[in-house]
C-alpha cells in the first residue's frame, strides 16, 4: 500500500509526522519525494545500497574557439540565461532551460548541448526498513520525473524485500512533483494547521487530490495554537464531506526528537503526542 503524505505549504511539520509513521512498528520503505528539498535522509542516516543518476534534462554550452561573439543566442534566448559578461558572450547554467533553441540558431555552431546529470536517486536501509530519496542538483529541472523515478524503486524495493507499506513524504505546494505523488497512490494524507493560509492551502490542496479521485484524510497539526481556526477547519472538511482523521497538538517535544535525530515515536514513544499519532496511523490502516 502506498501512502502519500503532503501539505500543500511547508512548514506545517508534515515530514515528522511522515517520520513519526515510518518509525511506528510496521516495517516499510520510507520514499522521500521532496526531491528539491529532501531532508529525511539527514534523520534516518540511510545506508547508500544503491545510487542513480537522474538526467535532468540538458544545458548549452559554448565552444569559445568558434563563437564569433555575435551575441544572436542571447538575443533569442527567452530564459535570459545568455548575457554578454565583461564583453563575453556567457551561459548562466542554472538559467538555461534547456531549450536547444540557441545551438539551432548559432550561426557558427559554437553552441552545443549537454545532458544534466548531477541529480541523483539513493536507495538503502535505514532503522525501520528501506529508504528511497532523490536529490535534484541546483538549477537540474523536472522534479516531476525524478519524483516518478523514486516512486518506482521505492515499490521495486518494497517487493523485493517483502515490506507491504510504502510511504511517500510528499514536497510541498500542489505543482507538478506533488501530482507526481500523489497519482496512483492508496491513500493521500494531508497535514495542515490551523492558519488562514493552511485553510487555504488545505482547500487547494483537497481540490488536486480529488481530481484524482482520491478522498484524502485530513490531519490538523499544532490544532491548539488556533482552536477557532482548528474548529473551521473541522467544519469546511465537514461540509466537504471529509474526515479529520486526527488533530495533534504544539508539543515542544516534536522538535526535541528531531534535535536528537529521533521521531517523536522514537525518541518519546509513550507521549500523549506518540500515542495520538498511533491512533492516526490505525485509521489510516483501517
Ligand atoms: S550565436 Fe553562436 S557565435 Fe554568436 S555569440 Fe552566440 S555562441 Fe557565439
Ligand atoms: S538552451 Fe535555451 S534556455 Fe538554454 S541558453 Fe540556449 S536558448 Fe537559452
Amino acid at each position: 500500500m502506498e501512502i502519500a503524505v503532503i501539505s500543500g505549504k511547508g512548514g506545517t511539520g508534515k515530514s515528522s509526522i511522515s517520520a513519526a509513521f515510518a518509525t511506528l512498528n510496521t516495517k516499510v520503505v520510507v520514499a522521500d519525494c521532496d526531491v528539491d528539498a529532501a531532508n529525511l535522509y539527514l534523520l534516518f542516516n540511510p545506508t547508500h545500497e544503491s545510487e542513480d543518476v537522474y538526467i535532468a534534462g540538458h544545458k548549452a554550452i559554448i565552444d569559445y574557439n568558434l563563437c564569433n561573439n555575435c551575441g544572436i543566442c542571447a538575443n533569442h534566448c527567452r530564459f535570459d540565461a545568455i548575457n554578454f559578461i565583461e564583453d563575453k558572450i556567457t551561459i548562466t547554467e542554472t538559467s538555461c532551460d534547456g531549450c536547444f533553441l540557441c545551438s539551432r540558431i548559432c550561426p557558427t555552431k559554437a553552441i552545443s548541448m549537454v545532458r544534466n546529470d548531477k541529480s541523483r536517486m539513493y536507495s538503502g536501509s535505514f532503522r525501520n526498513g528501506k529508504m528511497v530519496y532523490g536529490r535534484l542538483s541546483p538549477g537540474e529541472e523536472n522534479s516531476g520525473k525524478l519524483v516518478n523515478m523514486v516512486r518506482e524503486k521505492a515499490k521495486q524495493v518494497a517487493k523485493e524485500n517483502g515490506i507491504e507499506t510504502i510511504i511517500l513524504d510528499g514536497p510541498p505546494g500542489i505543482g507538478c512533483p506533488v501530482i507526481s505523488t500523489i497519482t496512483g497512490v492508496d491513500k493521500v494524507l494531508i497535514v495542515t494547521e490551523p492558519t488562514i493560509s493552511g485553510l487555504h492551502d488545505m482547500q487547494r490542496t483537497v481540490k488536486i487530490v480529488q481530481k484524482f479521485n482520491l478522498k484524502p484524510y485530513l490531519i490538523i497539526n499544532k490544532y491548539d495554537l488556533n482552536p477557532e481556526m482548528s474548529l473551521d477547519i473541522y467544519e469546511w472538511s465537514f461540509n466537504n464531506g471529509l474526515e479529520v482523521i486526527g488533530h495533534l497538538p504544539f508539543d515542544p517535544q516534536m522538535v526535541d526528537s528531531m534535535v536528537h535525530g529521533k521521531t517523536i515515536i522514537e525518541w518519546r514513544p509513550n507521549s500523549d503526542i506518540s500515542k495520538k499519532i498511533n491512533l492516526i496511523w490505525s485509521k489510516i490502516m483501517s
